[in-house]
């Protein structure tokens, strides 16, 4: 019968990594280490497998074992911990059918079944489907989180630019303004945030059928709204046919806004298109936030945009600029 492999090392036929060898057994490095350490620890005699021991064999293993804890030790691995393992036949995994023991350590093992979970067969298949299902649920539950979140992110981050505007451009806005007609108020069009935050001036806008719209200058795409200097803004402010949004979170809106800004908190834009799009069409709508290139006012023009609203900026120094220079 032709030697197997772990004899022909016995035998000293082929090299190998010795780590320990007394008269009973032979230790080596595995040729294919599955973890940092990894020993075959190898009785002489010749046994199959773990099945082919017999209770003549009980002193043999015991002395396996000791020689494991020894190389465990010897090895830097006895604290951290280790795993003595033996494969019997094809199921178990054994390739080499001489008895051997594997002394694996030097990382964190995992759990006995996880080679059962990544082969994906019997109960694996199952552990996988439940993983998955958690992570699916796990992802569900941060998606609906995030959504329902005021701070909520943009899954996909949308871009914005700010395009400065010449002041010809303002100067002529203001010229061809139309002057305001007092329009009556439908009940149904008035939209005040008045009973959750008292101090807030009340929000009156009238409904885009009652609008006496002007000719639009061509649309501006979303993304892309102009911008104002606080020189332009200022030229703008106090205009009747100027409506001012205040993109910021509410808790800021309260401490400080300008003028009779109204507040439309810009990560939540979506759930206030209806009251945005009862604003007339021929209004000048400048929106602001904290200042700089802020993504809560792109947002809210963006809305106006979409819609075909001819007028819409922002006022990029936004309330920064606009308290320092009071
Ligand atoms: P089994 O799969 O039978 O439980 O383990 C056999 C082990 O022996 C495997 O981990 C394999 O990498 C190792 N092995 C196979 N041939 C050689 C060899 O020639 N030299 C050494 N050092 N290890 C080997």
């Amino acid at each position: 019968m032709e030697k197997n492999v772990f004899q022909k090392i016995i035998d000293k036929e082929i090299p190998a990594t010795i780590e320990y060898e007394d008269d009973r057994v032979i230790a080596i490095r595995d040729i294919a280490p599955s973890a940092p350490v990894h020993v075959l620890i190898i009785p002489k005699k010749y046994i199959t497998s773990a099945h082919g021991i017999t209770v003549d064999d009980a002193d043999l293993i015991g002395h396996v074992y000791l020689v494991a804890q020894q190389l465990a030790t010897t090895l830097g691995i006895d604290q951290s911990g280790y795993r003595v393992v033996t494969n019997v036949n094809a199921d178990g995994g054994q390739t080499v059918f001489h008895l051997h023991f594997h002394l694996l350590g030097g990382e964190p093992l995992g759990r006995m079944n996880a080679a059962r979970v990544a082969s994906g067969k019997h109960g694996g298949r199952g552990i996988l489907r439940e993983a998955g299902l958690i992570v699916l649920f796990a992802i569900g539950l941060a998606a609906f989180y995030n959504a329902m979140s005021p701070k909520h992110l943009e899954w996909i981050k949308p871009t914005y630019t700010a395009v400065p505007v010449n002041d010809d451009a303002i100067d002529k806005l203001i010229a061809t303004a139309p002057t305001p007609t007092p329009t009556p108020t439908p009940p149904a069009a008035t939209t005040t945030t008045a009973a959750t935050t008292p101090d807030r001036p009340q929000r009156t806008v009238d409904s885009p059928k009652t609008s006496t719209a002007t000719p639009p200058p061509p649309a501006e795409q979303a993304g892309a709204a102009r911008s104002l200097t606080l020189a332009q803004f200022k030229k703008l402010m106090g205009k009747p046919n100027v409506v001012l949004i205040d993109a910021r979170l509410q808790e800021k809106y309260d401490q400080g806004h300008i003028g009779n800004a109204m507040n439309i908190y810009g990560s939540e834009v979506e759930q206030h298109i209806p009251e945005l799009l009862a604003i007339p069409q021929d209004k000048i709508v400048i929106i602001y936030c904290d200042g700089g290139h802020c993504e809560l006012s792109h947002r809210v023009a963006d809305v106006f945009l979409r819609f075909g609203y001819p007028n819409v900026f922002v006022f990029l120094g936004g309330w920064a600029e606009w308290s320092a220079q009071k």
